[in-house]
């Protein structure tokens, strides 16, 4: 693959062949990614309720490029998903966060986002495992969060993985809830330890349909019996609508930004919810 200028990012557009080539580059620097030091993870604070303690967190990737330009999870993910390079990255993200969990032993667990393509490759909870024994980690430390996606079949495969996974005791959420139709099969099929309401739900909580939406959401996924943890929560108006359901946990750049290390501290948030 040939260099890639400063831009090359920022055209990148799957929908144009003639942007292939940066495409090409970021599969090529994916081969050699961890060895290089160019990915690194990233933890964004989650806030426990009704404590208001920050004591959890999510790992994101971050993937940098020789020239210095950071290439977002929207656009590397999907192409390590398909060259493959996602089982590779996804098991130095577990073992990263594992050592991470080990020197912030007040950080109750942390959370992977997890492809549906690792879960579907046979001896994935064996990978897991292994890392949790090698590192001494207690897999209730650990959290997997899958998303619901559209092209994701709930095949024998995916369901064996998960249920693995939770016999190690590592907990099994589901992300960008209400995102797709997808969903709604996997909360009937799986038993989750929690549901990340995506966003989208919270954007505009100005508006009464809104927020009927947003209360009718969280009562679908309560009556099953997961926890409830809204993400995306930006501001102090959000903070108070959500003040008036019972959610579990909170996480947004109201509450803190990712960052490098998840030592958050085990703080009380200031802004947190009385
Ligand atoms: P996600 O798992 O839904 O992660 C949440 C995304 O929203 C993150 O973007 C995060 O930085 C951003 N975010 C957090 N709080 C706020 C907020 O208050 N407002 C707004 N506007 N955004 C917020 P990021 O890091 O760019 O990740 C994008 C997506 O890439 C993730 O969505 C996830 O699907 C995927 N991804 C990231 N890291 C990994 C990974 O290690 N493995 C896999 N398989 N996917 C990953
Ligand atoms: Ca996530
Ligand atoms: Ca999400
Ligand atoms: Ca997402």
């Amino acid at each position: 693959a040939k260099a890639s200028g400063r831009n090359c990012v920022h055209l990148f557009d799957p929908s144009d062949p003639k942007s292939g080539d940066d495409s090409e580059a970021v599969a090529a620097l994916l081969r050699t990614a961890i060895d290089r030091h160019l990915v690194s993870l990233v933890y964004q604070p989650i806030q426990s309720l009704p404590s208001g303690r920050v004591d959890a967190v999510e790992s994101l990737m971050r993937l940098r490029m020789l020239d210095g330009t950071d290439v977002p999870p929207s656009v590397f993910i999907p192409i390590a998903e398909r060259t493959g390079a996602i089982l590779e990255l996804g098991r130095w993200a577990i073992d990263t966060v594992c050592q991470e969990l080990l020197s912030n032993r007040h950080i109750a667990f942390a959370t992977v986002n997890i492809s549906v393509v690792q879960l579907r490759a046979p001896g994935f909870s064996k990978t897991v495992e292994d890392i949790l024994h090698e590192r001494r980690v207690p897999g209730t430390r650990l959290a997997i969060e899958v998303t619901e996606g559209l092209d994701l079949e709930l095949n024998s495969e995916v369901l064996r993985s998960i249920g693995s996974l939770r016999q190690l005791g590592v907990r099994i959420w589901l992300d960008d809830f209400g995102t797709g139709f997808a969903g709604l099969s996997w909360l009937r099929l799986i038993d989750f330890d929690a549901v990340k309401i995506d966003r989208s739900f919270i954007n505009n909580l100005s508006n009464n349909r809104d927020v009927t939406m947003l209360r009718d959401i969280i009562e679908l996924v309560r009556n099953r019996g997961p926890q409830i943890l809204v993400e995306g929560v930006e501001t102090s108006e959000q903070m108070e609508i959500l003040g008036n359901y019972q959610v579990d946990y909170l996480q947004g750049y109201f509450i803190g930004h990712p960052r490098p290390s998840a030592n958050v501290g085990a703080i009380i948030a200031p802004q947190a919810l009385q």
